[in-house]
């Protein structure tokens, strides 16, 4: 009899698993898909400097456009495409897409600010990263200066001593490195200063509650102090107010990136952002001096 309850579970689980297995293979096969057939697009979100109230640099996030789907949110699809591997060959795709169009704004003759790119766990410990980007530099005749990545400090405390030595190689190779989502883990910057980032992200979810929450706040303003003792620059994620973007100021953080100036946009529109240099300034009132 329990031999019975004992297969009739097992059936459940097998088949749930051939289940998951089945959704996994089709989604793998979507994502194929979508990368052949040009469904991913880039979008750009600025990041101001807050010493010249430009745009100092972006993020490149990425865009699944599925012709019945719609549009598909990378928080929807990134997890699922790192379970199946398809975040690397879409995570190449991303760096080649980066480069190509930093390249093309230059034979231009436009402006250009450096671009980041996220990477994703899998795509940095068992891919051949290094190679993907400075082939891709290489490719496009792109200085090195011109592209950027994103790591979070989970995929850095995943293996330690092997991330250390990767960030080295991207240091080699003169790319800068931003530390990302910082907060929401567990590692002190104290902690994180052995691993060469460059810039500190300040989570969104510091941000959010900057101006109603004192503890908030003085995480905001501890993590800015620390970083630039530790001689790294602060970027602060999601600043959708004015409040928020003065007590950053306020507390010299040094780039802000949020919907308070702008939410992620095509490349035509971003190209044409940089070129207008002022509109970011004059809508956000950073000519101002900060007040302190
Ligand atoms: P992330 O790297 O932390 O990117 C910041 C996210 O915050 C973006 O969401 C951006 O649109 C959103 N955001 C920016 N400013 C604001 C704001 O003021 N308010 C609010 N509410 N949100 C804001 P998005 O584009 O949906 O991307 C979500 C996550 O997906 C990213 O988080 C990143 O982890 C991942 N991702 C996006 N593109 C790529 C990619 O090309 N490769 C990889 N591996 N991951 C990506
Ligand atoms: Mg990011
Ligand atoms: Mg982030
Ligand atoms: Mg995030």
């Amino acid at each position: 009899k329990q031999t019975k309850a004992v297969l009739a579970r097992f059936q459940y689980y097998s088949q749930e698993l051939n289940e998951r297995l089945a959704q996994k293979a089709e989604l793998e096969r979507l994502l194929k898909e979508a990368v052949d057939m040009g469904q991913f697009t880039m979008f750009y979100q600025p990041k101001v400097d807050l010493r010249t109230g430009q745009i100092g640099g972006a993020e490149a996030l990425i865009r699944w456009q599925h012709p019945v789907m719609g549009t598909v949110s990378p928080d929807r699809f990134i997890p699922l495409a790192e379970e199946t591997g398809m975040v690397v060959p879409i995570g190449d795709w991303v760096i080649q897409a980066v480069c190509a169009q930093q390249a093309q704004w230059q034979r231009e003759g436009q402006r250009i600010v450096p671009i980041a790119v996220n990477l994703s766990a899998l795509q940095f410990r068992e891919s051949n990263v290094l190679q993907t980007i400075s082939g891709a530099l290489e490719q496009h005749g792109l200085d090195p200066r011109w592209l950027e990545v994103e790591l979070t400090e989970s995929l850095v405390m995943h293996d330690p001593e092997a991330a250390q030595q990767t960030m080295r190689q991207f240091g080699e190779l003169g790319l800068r490195i931003s530390l990302d989502d910082f907060g929401t883990g567990y590692s002190s910057l104290a902690y994180l200063k052995r691993f060469p980032f460059h810039y500190v992200k300040i989570d969104r979810a510091f941000v959010t509650e900057l101006t109603n929450n004192p503890d908030d706040a003085a995480i905001a303003t501890a993590i800015i102090a620390m970083a630039h003792s530790l001689r790294m620059s602060v970027i602060a994620e999601g600043v959708e107010t004015e409040a928020q973007m003065q007590f950053l100021r306020s507390r010299h953080c040094d780039y802000l990136q949020g919907f308070y100036f702008s939410r992620p946009v095509p490349a035509e529109k971003f190209n044409k952002m940089v070129q207008d240099g002022n509109q970011l300034a004059l809508s956000s009132d950073l000519s101002r001096p900060p007040h302190t």
